[in-house]
C-alpha cells in the first residue's frame, strides 16, 4: 500500500496529463504530443494502482497486460483507415464489458463476503452494469454491420420501439432492484442480461451508414460505465478519465449530428433513406453528363491558378491520397495554389480526411474548413472533387425533402470547372443522385480514384 496522499497526488498528476492531451488534440500539429500526455497519464495512473493495490499478483497483472498488448499491436497493424470505425467500436464495447465485470466482481465478492456496502457503491454499481451491458453488446452489433458480418440495413418489426422501452423500464427496474439487494449476486446478473438485450435491440434497427454516430454515442456510454466503476472502486482517477470519455463522446456526437443536420433522436430512431418524392436518377443524369479523360484535364490543369481539391468516401476506398499529393506537387511546382476542401462529415468517421491527408504529408495549413472556403470558391479554377457526392450535393439546399435536406455542403458548383471522379454515377450514402454532376461546368471522370489521379499526374508532367 502506498500513503494515500501520494496516490491522490500521482492520480492528480494523471488527470491533469488526460486534459492537457485533450487540449493538445483539438490540433493537428500538437496531437501527437496529446496522445503522448494521454499515455503518460495512464502509465501513471496504472504504475501507482498496481502498487496501491495488491488485490491479484503480478504475474497475472503481466499476463493480462502481454495478451492485450498482443492483441492490440495486431488490430492496429491489420486495420486498414476505411476499417477504423468498427475498430473503435471494438474498443468502446470492450470498455463496456471490462466496466461491466469490474463492478460485477466487486459486487459478488462484497455480496459473497457478506460486507456492508453503501447507497455509493450500490448505485455505482447498477450504473455500471445497466451501462457496460448496453455499451458491449451496441458496440458488438456495430462492429458486426460496419465489417459487414450482419446486414448493414436497419432492421426492426412491428412493436420494436415499444419493445425498446419496455426493456429500458425493466432495465431501470433491475438497476432499482440492485440497489435493494447488495447481498443477493444474481439481481447483477439479470440486471446484465436484460441490459444485453436492451443495447442489441437499440442498435438493430440502425442502418450501418449512420453508424459512425452511433459508435461516437456507444463511446461516449463507455466513459460513464467507466466513471461508475470509478465510484463502485473509489478509485479517483477513473472517475475523472471515464467522465472525460463520456463528455468527450457526448460532444462528438453533438458535433457529427449537427454537421449532417440531423437531431440524435433522428439518428437512434428514424431512418436514412432515399426520398420517395425525390428526383430519379435518369430524370437528373440522361443525356446531360459530359466525360472527359486524363489529358483533356491535364491542358485544363495547365491554365488554372487555383485548384481545390475536394476529398471524400471514395478517396478512402481507392487510397488515392498519396497520389493525390504528387499530383498537388505537380501543379504547385507550375506555379498553381492547392488547397483542399474539408467537409466535418465527409469519409465515414469524423476527421477522416484530415487523418488520410495527413498520412500522405499534405500540410494542414492547405486543408481549409467548409465555412472557411465556400464563400472563396468563385475564385477556384478547378475544382477536382475525389470520392465525394453528398456533401457536394447540391440538393441538400434545394430539396427539402431530401434525406440530406439542410445538411451544410461544400458549394463547389460555384467553381469555374469541376471535374468529379468516380467509377460510375452510383450514388453515395445518401442513396440520392447528384445534380452536380450534371451540371454544365462539371466533368465526369470515371475511374477508380487513384487510378484517375495518377493517369492525370502522368499527363501532367508530360505537359
Ligand atoms: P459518399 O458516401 O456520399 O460518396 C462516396 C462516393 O465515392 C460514392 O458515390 C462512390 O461512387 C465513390 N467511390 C467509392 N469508391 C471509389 C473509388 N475506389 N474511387 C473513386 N470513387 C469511389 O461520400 P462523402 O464523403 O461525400 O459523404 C459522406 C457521407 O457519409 C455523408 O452522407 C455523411 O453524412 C455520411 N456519414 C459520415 C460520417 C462521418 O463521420 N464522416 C458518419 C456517418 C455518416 P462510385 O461507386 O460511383 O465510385
Amino acid at each position: 500500500m502506498l500513503p494515500g496522499y501520494l496516490v491522490d497526488l500521482a492520480y492528480l498528476v494523471a488527470a491533469l496529463l488526460f486534459i492537457l492531451g485533450l487540449k493538445a488534440l483539438t490540433h493537428p500539429r500538437r496531437a501527437v504530443r496529446g496522445n503522448l500526455f494521454g499515455a503518460l497519464g495512464m502509465l501513471i495512473a496504472v504504475v501507482v494502482t498496481l502498487l496501491d493495490r495488491q488485490v491479484v499478483s503480478y504475474g497475472t497483472v503481466f499476463a493480462g497486460a502481454v495478451l492485450g498488448a498482443a492483441v492490440g499491436v495486431l488490430l492496429a497493424l491489420r486495420t486498414p483507415m476505411t476499417g477504423m470505425p468498427q475498430l473503435v467500436a471494438l474498443f468502446n464495447g470492450f470498455g463496456g464489458v471490462a466496466s461491466l465485470l469490474v463492478s460485477g466482481a466487486a459486487f459478488l465478492s462484497a455480496a459473497r463476503l457478506g460486507q456492508a456496502v453503501d447507497a455509493q457503491f450500490t448505485i455505482a454499481a447498477a450504473a455500471s452494469g445497466l451501462i457496460g451491458a448496453v455499451t458491449f453488446w451496441g458496440s458488438l452489433l456495430a462492429f458486426g454491420k460496419l465489417q459487414g458480418l450482419l446486414t448493414e440495413k436497419p432492421v426492426s418489426f412491428p412493436g420494436h420501439q415499444i419493445l425498446n422501452a419496455l426493456l429500458f423500464l425493466s432495465a431501470l427496474a433491475a438497476a432499482v432492484w440492485v440497489t435493494q439487494q447488495p447481498g443477493v449476486p444474481q439481481t447483477y446478473w439479470i440486471l446484465a442480461a436484460i441490459a444485453s438485450l436492451l443495447g442489441i435491440f437499440l442498435v438493430l434497427p440502425i442502418g450501418g451508414a449512420d453508424m459512425p454516430v452511433v459508435i461516437a454515442l456507444l463511446n461516449s456510454y463507455s466513459g460513464i460505465a467507466a466513471s461508475a466503476t470509478g465510484f463502485v472502486l473509489s478509485n479517483n482517477v477513473l472517475i475523472i478519465s471515464g467522465a472525460l470519455v463520456g463528455a468527450s463522446g457526448l460532444i462528438l456526437t453533438n458535433i457529427m449530428c449537427k454537421a449532417m443536420n440531423r437531431s440524435l433522436t433522428n439518428v437512434l430512431f428514424g431512418r436514412l433513406a432515399p426520398s420517395e418524392v425525390g428526383a430519379d436518377a435518369d430524370d437528373v443524369y440522361a443525356g446531360r453528363i459530359t466525360s472527359t479523360s486524363a489529358d483533356e484535364l491535364a491542358l485544363l490543369l495547365d491554365g488554372a491558378r487555383r485548384v481545390v481539391f475536394v476529398p471524400g468516401y471514395g478517396m478512402a476506398v481507392a487510397q488515392a491520397q498519396h497520389a493525390v499529393r504528387d499530383l498537388a506537387n505537380a501543379l504547385e511546382s507550375r506555379g498553381v495554389k492547392v488547397e483542399y476542401a474539408i467537409h466535418p462529415v465527409a469519409g465515414r468517421m469524423p476527421g477522416h480526411m484530415n487523418v488520410l491527408l495527413a498520412e500522405a504529408g499534405i500540410p494542414y495549413e492547405k486543408l481549409v474548413e467548409m465555412a472557411e472556403i465556400n464563400p472563396t470558391l468563385e475564385q477556384v479554377d478547378v475544382a477536382i472533387v475525389i470520392g465525394a457526392n453528398d456533401v457536394v450535393n447540391p440538393v441538400a439546399q434545394t430539396d427539402p425533402q431530401s434525406p440530406i435536406a439542410g445538411m451544410p455542403i461544400i458549394e463547389i458548383a460555384k467553381a469555374r470547372t469541376v471535374v468529379v471522379i468516380k467509377r460510375s454515377l452510383s450514388p453515395g450514402f445518401a442513396g440520392i443522385p447528384n445534380p452536380l454532376f450534371a451540371a454544365e461546368n462539371t466533368l465526369m471522370y470515371f475511374a477508380d480514384g487513384k487510378q484517375a489521379v495518377l493517369e492525370i499526374l502522368t499527363e501532367v508532367k508530360e505537359l
